[in-house]
């Protein structure tokens, strides 16, 4: 599951030109209480037009993105993608529809947590080994920089300074980090330390050789640190 975390700098010099199509929709139905749920399946896609930011945080629009953990619909449990039971998968012609169970033609696409919901989802146990927590304190930290990415002129130091709770579960993320000797892992934890005004530290993770395909995100980081920029900030603006 780590690959998802870290899958832009990989992609960043390897644009297709395969055009975005969808797979059939699989059906996929809550352990618990039996209600039934869909999520999409991607036959191709490409990241053209890829928007890439300082914490990991890529948008593509030509590649979207599904959710590894959820909520039912229904009985409001958190359930991650794989503790659904896979059922079936709705026809390609909308011509077939008509003869499937009317749960399935009513299903709701699975759906991302909001922030308070993610914090809900490690209260509740969901986080019980360090890919799934590393996964929600991610998904967490994207959450509350998303709030400052549309307004980023408003702001000169990072709001989540301010918050003990978002400072801890950045702690928590460098940490869980501290296994990783992948290049990403060294990036995003210098970008963790960098938001935290950490800058000794945001430094020591990025004095290493990186390859090429890193470098740039490198030294952009670098220069925000040498400026004392706590911000998220957006990668490759020329
Ligand atoms: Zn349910």
């Amino acid at each position: 599951m780590k690959k998802f975390l870290f899958i832009f700098l990989i992609l960043m010099n390897t644009a297709s030109l395969y055009a975005l199509s969808f797979g059939p929709d699989q059906i996929l139905q809550c352990p618990v209480d039996g209600n039934i749920h869909k999520v999409r399946t991607i036959r191709s896609y490409n990241t053209l037009g890829g928007q890439y930011w300082t914490d990991g945080f890529a948008t593509f629009p030509m590649a979207p993105s599904f959710p590894h953990i959820t909520k039912c619909g229904k009985c409001g449990t958190y359930l991650w993608r794989e503790e659904f039971t896979i059922i079936g998968e709705m026809p390609f012609s909308h011509e077939d529809e008509g003869n499937l169970p009317i749960a399935w033609q009513e299903a709701e696409y699975i759906r991302f947590l909001t922030l308070d919901e993610y914090f809900e989802a490690i209260e509740k146990g969901k986080a019980d080994t360090d890919e799934r927590e590393l996964y929600i304190r991610i998904k967490i930290w994207w959450a509350i920089n998303d709030q400052i990415r549309n307004r980023i002129g408003e702001y000169t130091v990072n709001p989540i300074l301010g918050n003990d709770v978002y400072v801890q579960n950045l702690l928590r993320v460098i940490k869980l980090l501290e296994n990783d000797s992948s290049p990403e892992s060294f990036l995003r934890r210098a970008e963790a330390y960098r938001e935290l005004g950490r800058f000794g530290a945001a430094t020591r993770m990025l004095n290493r050789d990186f390859d090429r395909g890193y470098l740039r995100a490198v030294r952009e980081i670098k220069k925000l640190i040498w400026k004392k920029d706590t911000i998220v900030r957006r990668l490759f603006l020329d």
